[in-house]
């Protein structure tokens, strides 16, 4: 066993075993409230299963990044209390992999789904599309780039079938686990959670075994980008940015990207002014 090892987890809700719908957070209905109580349980103990695995595999630090929505998904008082969670939002500047840094020895993705506009995968939203569509990018193949800039290999995934199968396209030693098949947008056949995390934790020991066979994801710059969703996530899809960004590094570019976005007001006067949920 190797020791000292840092581990990020970074973690998405829509990805895991039994979740087949967008979250409703308009929707005040005990039946619902009862409902998104009951996924964020079910990402909790699939993030619980890797952040035990990375511990067991000889990590000394594994940090979790709730990045759902409100960053307040994970009921943090039931995971392996050795590991931190960084959680809530901070609208004063970009909030993507916070602390994340070459220090980190791997990327674990949890709870993963795939870009927009991918057929037959569930609740699959938001697609980065690099140099005017030669490359496009999920989220969780954005965090692996992010990570590639910093020379930190994406070791392992989770979600259903088809983020797993962009993720081994760009990342072809990548460990990944498919909790659930897309039958369509809304609709997946799933492994029952306890199994789900069970081969969470498997593929967890094994790609932080195997992870110096695994190359960092980087994407070489220059580079162009820019963001494609429709309001709904279903096609037509439209360029968030007018004009799309140019920079030397995928980091860069990113970062100037997501300033530019409607939704996100950075560097506001505090409070920050950020609602929960
Ligand atoms: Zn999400």
């Amino acid at each position: 066993m190797i020791y000292g090892m840092k581990i990020y987890v970074q973690t998405d809700i829509e990805g895991v075993a039994g979740l087949t719908f967008f979250e409703n957070m308009a929707d005040q209905s005990f039946e619902n409230a009862q409902h998104r109580q009951r996924m964020r349980r079910l990402l909790t103990r699939e993030v619980n299963a890797a952040v035990t695995a990375a511990f067991e595999s000889g990590a000394a630090e594994v940090v979790v990044n709730d990045s759902h929505g409100s960053g307040y998904n994970i009921l943090f008082e039931e995971l392996d209390p050795r590991c931190e969670i960084i959680h809530g939002r901070n609208c004063s500047g970009p909030h993507w992999l916070p602390e994340f840094d070459k220090t980190y020895d791997a990327l674990v993705l949890v709870g993963m789904h795939a870009m927009a506009g991918t057929a037959n995968a569930i609740v699959s939203h938001s697609l980065w599309e690099v140099n005017d569509g030669a490359i496009y990018l999920s989220e969780a193949s954005m965090a692996a780039a992010l990570a590639g800039v910093r020379g930190v290999p994406t070791v392992f995934a989770s979600g259903d079938d088809k983020i797993c199968a962009e993720l081994r396209d760009k990342i072809p030693s990548i460990h990944s686990v498919a909790v659930k098949k897309g039958l369509g947008a809304y609709q997946a056949r799933s492994l029952m959670p306890a199994r789900a995390c069970e081969l969470i934790a498997q593929g967890v020991r094994e790609a932080i075994k195997g992870r110096a066979r695994i190359a960092p994801y980087r994407i070489p710059g220059p580079l162009r980008l820019n963001l494609l969703d429709s309001p709904t996530h279903v096609p037509p899809f439209k360029r968030v940015m007018e004009q799309s960004v140019v920079a030397d590094d995928m980091e860069t570019a990113f970062t100037r990207a997501v300033r530019q976005f409607p939704w996100n007001k950075f560097d506001t006067s505090l409070p920050d002014g950020f609602k929960y949920p």
